[in-house]
């Protein structure tokens, strides 16, 4: 018999630890190695959390060409079976997920009509709606098929049940050197010398450097968001039921078990902008708010063919999973499973190639 490979995952944000579940429950022997302190500290640390197939366009096109919208079809079917799976995976874990869909919000019905026109062309099913608690008096899309849940506290609640699991995991890896020895990779971590049959990178936007190792080149933008967190506060009957988008500024407020969130932007580094804008969206809310607890910025990892890589690479089993920029907690359980198909069932799958 055949005994299972070993396979190293740069990378513990949601994408490294998905692809480490998926192939975990087939048996292989995994480490996964980053090199911050404990899981989800990258750009997996404080998303919007929405898990929103609805949001497969890139978000760099504002006016998508034949191209785009083909990419669009293709994250937008990963992304439903992603969000399927996440379900799954997060009620096993013990933590909740929030159905009732995402709303996004728009400064007019005919903006917002041409906007539904626009998601049918790629498949995303929407209502036309306005509400005054849920999009603030506004004529919003309301996506009913999109979720959402808390994304950093599934990754370290998914870390735990794969150290329960046998997965092994450094931390604090900063200076990991890799290198290709012909049967495999040799990785070296501090002290340590990791041997392994295939070698994942799910680095986020450090990727691209971690190929450059192999004298690949990758394409990869770094695209930041802010984040503002907010104490929940004790009258809660006037706050949204499900995330709420702002098409203008690319972010979202989203309320979670024990905190309410203000996130996202395009290329944003500073969350002030993003905290001004929904104080002109719901005045009230905003007033009763407060000034936020917390705040965070992080880089998405954007490919420029608008859908992520999950690849291998001109190296024999040497593979990618990054370039998921706004979608990558939506993505990430899908991410996982095609992944290990590709490792494991010699899956052949163009839709999310890697031509490096
Ligand atoms: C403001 C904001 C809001 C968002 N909202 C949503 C949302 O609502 N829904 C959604 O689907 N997506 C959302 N996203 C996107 C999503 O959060 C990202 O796509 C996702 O977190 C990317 O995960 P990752 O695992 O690829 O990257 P990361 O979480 O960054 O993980 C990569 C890991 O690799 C490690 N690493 C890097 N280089 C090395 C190295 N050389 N050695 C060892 N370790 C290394 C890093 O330390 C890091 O932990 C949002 C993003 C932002 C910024």
């Amino acid at each position: 018999m055949e005994s299972s490979p070993n396979i190293t995952i740069i990378g513990a944000g949601l994408i490294g630890l998905c692809s480490a579940d998926a192939l975990s429950s087939r048996g292989v022997n995994v480490t996964v190695i980053d090199a911050r302190p404990g899981p989800c500290e990258g750009t997996s640390f404080s998303n919007s959390g929405m898990i929103h197939p609805s949001q497969a366009l890139s978000w760099d096109t504002p006016k998508p060409s034949p191209s785009d919208l083909d990419a669009a079809r293709v994250t937008a079917a990963l992304a439903k079976r992603s969000r399927d799976l996440l379900v799954d995976m997060t009620k096993r874990l013990g933590l909740p997920v929030r159905p009732g869909g995402c709303l996004q919000i728009f400064k007019d019905f005919e903006t917002a009509r041409s906007a539904q026109k626009s998601y049918g062309e790629i498949g995303i099913l929407s209502n036309i709606v306005i509400d005054p608690i849920d999009s603030f008096g506004r004529p919003a899309c309301q996506f009913p098929n999109d979720n959402s849940g808390d994304a950093r506290a599934f990754g370290c609640a998914l870390e735990m049940d794969l150290r329960a699991r046998g997965v092994s995991f450094i931390y604090g890896a900063a200076d990991t050197d890799v290198r290709h020895t012909g049967a495999g990779f040799t990785v070296r971590v501090s002290d340590q010398i990791l041997k392994a049959d295939h070698l994942i990178l799910a680095a986020g936007i450090q990727t691209a450097s971690l190929l450059s190792k192999f004298e690949i080149r990758m394409q990869l933008k770094a695209v930041s968001g802010a984040a503002a967190d907010f104490v929940l506060p004790e009258i809660i009957d006037d706050l949204p039921s499900c995330p709420v988008m702002d098409t203008e500024s690319r972010s979202a407020m989203t309320v979670f078990k024990n905190r309410v969130r203000i996130s996202g932007g395009w290329g944003l580094e500073d969350p002030a902008s993003l905290v001004e804008c929904w104080r002109d969206i719901a005045p009230a809310l905003m007033l009763r708010l407060g000034r936020p607890r917390s705040t965070w910025t992080g880089v998405r990892p954007v490919s420029p063919v608008g859908r992520p890589y999950i690849s291998g690479s001109s190296i024999p089993n040497l593979w990618v999973n990054t370039g998921h920029g706004h979608m990558g907690w939506t993505l990430c359980a899908g991410s996982g499973e095609l992944m290990s198909e590709l490792i494991l069932d010699g899956r052949r799958d163009s839709r999310f190639a890697f031509s490096g």
